[in-house]
């Protein structure tokens, strides 16, 4: 049977976009359609303008810490448009490059939504079809607003924090997962009164408790007013923005609210009940090890499965469908000992199981510190940063590393390295320290702090 594309692959972003110009690259025909713009959630509305954020709100620090270190520094207020009109100049550059890595990689790119016709036939919004041998669904998720007896609509969520007017006064932001914080950490460092729910105990589930207990303890400490055991009882709308009526009997006035609860996969009207792909929790396409779902001809990858909702693993993903599809080398997604970040303030790197979860699985060694670090503590600040290891008893690997400390996102890359070679304490320790560093700690904690 002849078809129009050897691919047709269904979202522009990290994953679809790594994936269609890798498979064009080996000399594929790979068409490709994107229905906003190309770049996806990381480039236009997550990852990248995030990071650029997070940027933008350290300077307060910074400043602050210069002036006791003896600059004279006169520091103004925030330039909300400066920032956004250089911050949307820079989406659009990097629009533009994904839209040229595609052309110059000879995949033919679709402004427009596709729908799955039937196993190998999709539609785009004006009608036409397009048939494809194989078809890569990678259409990512999107932020969701809870059900509530209010309004959630007078709330924003994640997408729209890139497109506000200007910098409000005061936000109150819902949700305790690796987006709220971050946001609660942005906000805060931009000169926003911020306050933050969260209706579980902790912050940050699923990440190393000592971890989250400390990020929580230094998001505190900085001012932002966490709350955790709270929800929103009530919102209405009011003169100046949202009057909020939460579950522990407070009421208050905020300019903004945002919603950062949760994210559901991108698979709402994607024509998926014409073909043989199965949805499971929360909407999210099933797939096997290899990317490929019950439908032989379909695959998926990237935040729509549900599986590692990260760049770089949908990236990955990608490269593995590609190799196992076009290059006839069956490639299974390694999902194991993935290092990640939090970008918050002070940013957490993480990477293996946390001490909660390994202690589960077998006897284990912690191997931990948290100390205040020389920058701040020769100024008096009360900052606290936290080198941890979490070790196997019986075999000595090292099976999780926890750092909270400024820059913890670069350290945890390097210490992840060594994590996944499934290095031991023993060979941690024969590697020497630089000093003087945070970060040597992890080469020189000589004994457990405790066993688990
Ligand atoms: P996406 O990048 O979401 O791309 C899917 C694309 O498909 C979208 O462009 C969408 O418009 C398009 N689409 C959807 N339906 C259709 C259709 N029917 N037809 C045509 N096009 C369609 N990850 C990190 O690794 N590090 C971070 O620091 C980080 N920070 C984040 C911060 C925020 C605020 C958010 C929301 C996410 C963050 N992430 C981060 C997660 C990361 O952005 C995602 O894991 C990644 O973008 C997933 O890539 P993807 O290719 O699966 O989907």
């Amino acid at each position: 049977m002849e078809f129009d594309f050897d691919l047709f692959v269904i979202g522009g972003g990290s994953g679809g976009v790594r994936a269609a110009r890798v498979a064009a690259g080996g000399g594929a025909k790979v068409g490709l359609a994107e229905e906003s713009r190309m770049g996806g959630t990381c480039v236009i509305r997550g990852c990248v303008p995030k990071k650029l954020m997070v940027f933008a709100s350290s300077y307060t620090g910074a400043m602050s810490e210069a002036e006791d270190y003896g600059w004279e520094v006169s520091m103004g207020d925030f330039d909300w448009t400066k920032f956004s009109t250089r911050l949307n100049g820079e989406l659009d550059r990097l629009e533009g490059i994904y839209q040229n890595l595609l052309k110059n990689s000879g995949v033919e790119a679709f402004l427009s939504r596709a729908t799955v016709v039937d196993a190998h036939t999709v539609a785009l919004a004006d009608g036409t079809k397009k048939t494809a041998k194989h078809i890569l669904i990678a259409t990512g998720g999107r932020p969701v607003r809870p059900n509530e007896s209010f309004d959630t609509n007078l709330a924003m969520v994640s997408d729209d924090i890139f497109h506000m007017d200007a910098l409000p006064k005061s936000m109150l932001i819902v949700g305790g997962g690796f987006i709220a914080c971050e946001f609660a950490c942005i906000m805060h460092g931009l000169g926003v009164d911020v306050t933050l729910f969260y209706r579980g105990d902790q912050i940050l589930r699923g990440f190393d408790d000592e971890a989250r207990g400390l990020i929580a303890d230094m998001m505190k400490a900085r001012g932002i007013d966490l709350r955790v055991g709270t929800n929103v009882e009530d919102m209405q709308k009011a003169d100046g923005g949202v009057q909020v009526k939460a579950t522990d009997g407070t009421e208050a006035l905020f300019e903004k609210v945002l919603y950062a609860t949760g994210r559901a996969p991108n698979t709402d009207g994607l024509g998926l009940e014409n073909v043989d792909v199965e949805l499971g929790r929360g909407g999210a396409i099933t797939v096997d090890e290899y990317s490929q779902t019950g439908q032989p001809s379909i695959y998926a990858i990237g935040d729509v499965t549900n599986r590692v909702n990260l760049t770089p693993v949908a990236i990955r993903e990608g490269m593995a469908f590609v190799e196992t599809v076009f290059n006839g080398n069956p490639t299974p997604v390694d999902h194991d000992l993935i290092p990640a970040a939090v970008f918050t303030q002070p940013e957490l790197g993480t990477v293996g199981m946390s001490e909660e979860e390994a202690s589960k699985a077998g006897p284990v060694d912690i191997y931990s510190t948290s100390f205040k670090p020389m920058q701040q503590s020769f100024i008096g600040r009360e900052d606290r940063v936290l080198m941890k290891l979490v070790v196997c008893k019986n075999t000595d690997v090292v099976l999780g590393c926890h750092i909270v400390a400024p820059a913890a996102g670069e350290m945890i890359q390097l210490a992840g390295i060594a994590v996944k070679m499934k290095a031991t304490k023993a060979q941690f320790d024969q590697v020497c320290a630089v000093h003087p560093t945070m970060s040597e700690e992890l080469v020189t904690m000589k004994a457990p702090v405790r066993s688990a």
